[in-house]
């Protein structure tokens, strides 16, 4: 936060003239809902109808703020073409108001598939009838049927997996990840989909949320733990409000690409998926400094087989040190990877906003994405398989016409390599014979264009984006 006084809704408003500048064009928010608790961030959804208007969980804003804050930060980024994706938490409910006795099932943490003893009474907290809402935008109130399992049983004070077997319930659902067996089951109550209030009172909220706060699309969290036939179905409600072209993104947390596509062709309904496969190159790319081979980085990656389908990213709120996903890609390798998610024509590359801004920034960020919206345009051309070192890749984008010449991309993960000597040749065609080409970002890398229209870019450690000096 900027000042104690500034909510996070405030502090985006005031940064959405410079992210337009960047080049920015959507923007996923952290979830709007009211948490189980005052400073929960969402994830803990408590009420979903709630996006900080009500005295609920001892607080009326969110942790990121209230709900008429919200809404004036899409107002003022819609100003600017920029669209906002609600982070939506459909998996789960935390916080409950009550807790009820219900019959259920201990199953095996590591194994929801398997029972590990008998039906009992447990006390679950299953009860959400949001007091301070009274019923407003939704009447709905949760008991323990709207919901298949939960991990605490306050009667024998007892922690685990418990599934829900009261009302006759048919547990778990099948269309979800096989990790752990089934991982219908996250945490907190977890949701039953298939329960026509809820599937009613969701859906309804789809279309609700977008036409109250003005957001124009969502980022699904959870994905692989709920029934993807209804998230197909929240995306076809969606988009039927006359919102026939809504960008969604599933969080479909897995880095084995197979799964991704597996999950993707079961879908009835497009949408886009995180690259978490290609995230996990880069974090191991960090990992290897000069050991790993940079013609290898696209390899078992989403964006290679689903390039207009994978939303692609360095890191997020789950990945970075000490979080859930801890996966970190280093400050040294960063600059690389967001080079390859921004510059080339694949994919739909997500900023996350701690290496833009903030203690942990990461400095040419900026003006890579500066390069993206000036340079990167035009045909790719690459020389990343074939080239003849590990520890250099490059390409080169065309541009838009023989007005706007594209830029030549040079990637180094050799700290040794910085040596003027060494050269990746790349050709840009004779129209720019004779130009002058330096490095976008200021690096003292520069080359002029030979007769027969080649570059012989210098690589320097880390990143090079040659731009022709007159284009600056
Ligand atoms: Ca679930």
């Amino acid at each position: 936060m900027g000042t104690a006084q500034e909510s996070w809704w405030q502090r985006f408003a005031r940064l959405v003239p410079d992210l337009a500048k960047l080049g920015v064009t959507q923007v996923w928010l952290p979830p709007p809902n009211k948490a189980s608790e005052k400073l929960g961030r969402g994830y803990d959804a408590y009420d979903l109808w709630d996006l900080g208007e009500f005295s609920q969980k001892g607080t009326i804003a969110t942790r990121w703020g209230t709900k008429a804050q919200l809404l004036n930060a899409i107002h003022i980024a819609k100003g600017h073409g920029v669209q906002v994706l609600v982070d939506a938490v459909l998996n789960h409910k935390v916080g409950a108001d009550g807790a009820e006795h219900v019959e259920a099932i201990p199953v095996h943490p590591l194994n929801r598939t398997i029972e590990v003893a008998p039906k009992k009474t447990i006390k679950a907290w299953t009860v959400f009838d949001f007091p301070g809402r009274n019923g407003k935008y939704s009447p709905f109130r949760w008991k323990h049927e709207h919901f298949t399992g939960v991990d605490w049983d306050g009667k024998a004070r007892d922690k685990g997996v418990f599934k829900i077997t009261s009302n006759r319930k048919r547990g778990w659902s099948q269309f979800v990840s096989k990790e752990l067996g089934n991982y219908d089951y996250l945490l907190g109550a977890d949701v039953d989909h298939l329960h026509p209030e809820v599937r009613a009172d969701m859906l309804a909220w789809a279309s609700w949320v977008l036409g109250e706060t003005g957001a124009q699309g969502f980022r699904l969290d959870a994905c692989k733990h709920f029934d993807h036939r209804f998230l197909c179905e929240f995306v076809k409600t969606a988009r039927s409000a006359g919102r026939p072209q809504m960008f969604a993104v599933a969080e479909v947390w897995n880095s084995e690409v197979g799964i991704l596509l597996d999950f993707m062709n079961a879908l009835s309904v497009p949408m886009a998926l995180f690259d978490a496969p290609l995230h996990t190159t880069f974090h191991k790319a960090s990992m290897l400094g000069p050991d790993f081979d940079l013609r290898t980085i696209f390899h078992d990656s989403l964006v290679q087989s689903r390039p207009r389908d994978a939303v692609t990213f360095v890191e997020n709120h789950d990945t970075v040190e000490g979080q859930s996903l801890e996966s970190p890609v280093s400050r040294a390798f960063a600059p690389i990877a967001y080079s390859i998610i921004l510059l080339r024509p694949e994919g739909y590359p997500c900023v996350y906003h701690a290496d833009l801004m903030g203690p942990r920034a990461i400095p040419e960020l900026p003006k890579l994405m500066e390069a993206r919206k000036r340079f990167a345009y035009g045909r790719c051309i690459d020389h990343i398989e074939n080239s003849r070192d590990p520890n250099f890749i490059g390409f080169l984008r065309t541009g838009k016409s023989k007005d706007g010449p594209g830029c030549a991309v040079i990637l180094s993960n050799d700290v040794a390599i910085t040596d003027s000597s060494k050269v990746l040749t790349i050709s840009v065609g004779t129209q720019h014979t004779g130009t002058r080409w330096c490095d976008y970002l200021g690096r003292e890398g520069e080359t002029y264009i030979d007769a027969d229209g080649k570059g012989h870019f210098p690589i320097l450690y880390g990143t090079c984006v040659y731009v022709r000096e007159d284009t600056m």
